[in-house]
């Protein structure tokens, strides 16, 4: 059988060996040196030269960095996007926080405005007012950045930007990553570059940057023994990590450049075939980096269920899969507050991530699209 075609793949530019050798033959192996710094002024110069970035071990330890510092405690109430990954969720609980979920409205798939001040007008009745607002830009599509900003500017609750699967979507020309309080980047294998494993923190000031590298470094005080007035956390990039980021960077344009033509390759696919449509952005104003190509299935109209297509391309060694299931239909937090409709359990129920990578062939492409059909013809 052909070898496996799968989601989203680790995808090498060439010069990652030459940073980690580097690296070796200046004896930089810990979590600090030239390749992190490196690795972190070319994320600011990606983004914006006005942003500061700090590189850590994932992306969910820039959530929880970011939770701390916007001052969440024990006990405290934080607003999370209900539909994403649990990476979203988990660093509240971490915190002893409690998670109040919010549904997504179905143009971007993200925190719906309309649910999110109907969440806060509720807490706040019910006398506590959410200490953050963990936003996140799904799949790469950016949430509805000027709506979500300014209810929070209203309340003035700072906004967590989790843009994890973000980076290089832009919001009316600006990069996803920076219009919250912190944004939050991912480096895991999986996403549109990688460094292994690792993440980062975007501050817009030199003191968050130094005060979450300080945190993330075990929280020393400026002394020359072990001395300790805060809880540290082992957060900080591995030199030998960053020094494949350094190398992704050099070819993150051409991996946003391929993941949108996958995208594209999928509008083709399914152009003519009723009752599934392609996540597409809403408008000009949207620029996803199409991290993962996603559809919706109609089961009705199209005749047959994602589970149908999903299994089918399983069958022929192709990796596809249903959208993050909600965080309030999860177990672990089932006893947690939600606030919406059911849009994204509708989503949930009918959309798949379809093979996304950038690193996928023509061969590939032609392929998917000969199952995909051979399956919907059935
Ligand atoms: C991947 C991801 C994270 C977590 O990042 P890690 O680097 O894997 O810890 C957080 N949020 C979302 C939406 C993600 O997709």
């Amino acid at each position: 059988m052909a070898e496996k075609i799968w989601l989203s793949s680790p995808h090498m530019g060439g010069n990652e060996l030459k940073y980690i050798h580097q690296a070796f033959d200046e004896n930089w192996v810990a979590p600090l040196g030239p390749n992190v710094n490196e690795f972190e002024q070319s994320l600011e110069h990606f983004l914006n030269d006005n942003v500061k970035v700090a590189a850590l071990s994932a992306g969910t330890a820039a959530l929880h960095l970011a939770l701390i510092e916007c001052g969440v405690e024990y006990g405290d109430e934080v607003i999370c996007q209900s539909m994403t990954f649990s990476a979203s969720a988990n660093p509240i609980a971490y915190q002893g926080a409690i998670p109040i979920f919010v549904d997504s409205e179905p143009e971007t798939w993200n925190i719906c405005p309309l649910s999110l001040e109907e969440a806060i007008k509720d807490r706040m009745a019910n006398g506590k007012k959410p200490k953050a607002i963990v936003a996140v830009h799904l799949y790469g599509m950016p949430f509805k950045v000027d709506e979500v900003i300014e209810i929070a500017n209203n309340y003035d609750i700072p906004v967590i930007e989790d843009a994890a699967e973000a980076l290089g979507s832009t919001y009316k020309g600006k990069a996803c990553g920076t219009f919250g309080r912190f944004g939050v980047l991912s480096f895991n294998g999986n996403k549109i570059i990688t460094t292994s494993g690792g993440g980062a923190l975007v501050c817009h000031s030199v003191g968050d940057k130094d005060k979450t590298v300080f945190l993330s470094t075990q929280a020393r005080d400026n002394a020359a023994h072990y001395q300790h007035s805060h809880i540290g956390y082992n957060y900080r990039m591995s030199n030998i990590c960053a020094g494949i980021g350094r190398g992704q960077m050099e070819v993150l344009k051409d991996r946003i450049e391929a993941r949108r033509a996958m995208s594209a390759f999928y509008v083709d696919v399914f152009k003519d075939i009723e009752g599934i449509s392609v996540f597409v952005e809403p408008n000009e104003n949207y620029y996803s980096n199409n991290w993962l190509s996603a559809i919706t299935i109609d089961p009705h109209l199209a005749g047959l269920t994602r589970e149908d297509l999903r299994l089918g391309l399983l069958k022929n060694n192709i990796e596809s899969r249903p959208l993050w299931k909600p965080m309030h239909l999860q177990p672990v937090f089932s006893r947690s507050p939600y606030y919406g409709n059911s849009v994204s359990e509708k989503l949930f129920e009918n959309g798949l991530c379809l093979p996304s990578g950038s690193n996928l062939l023509d061969s590939d492409r032609e392929h998917i699209r000969n199952k995909i059909l051979q399956i919907i013809k059935k």
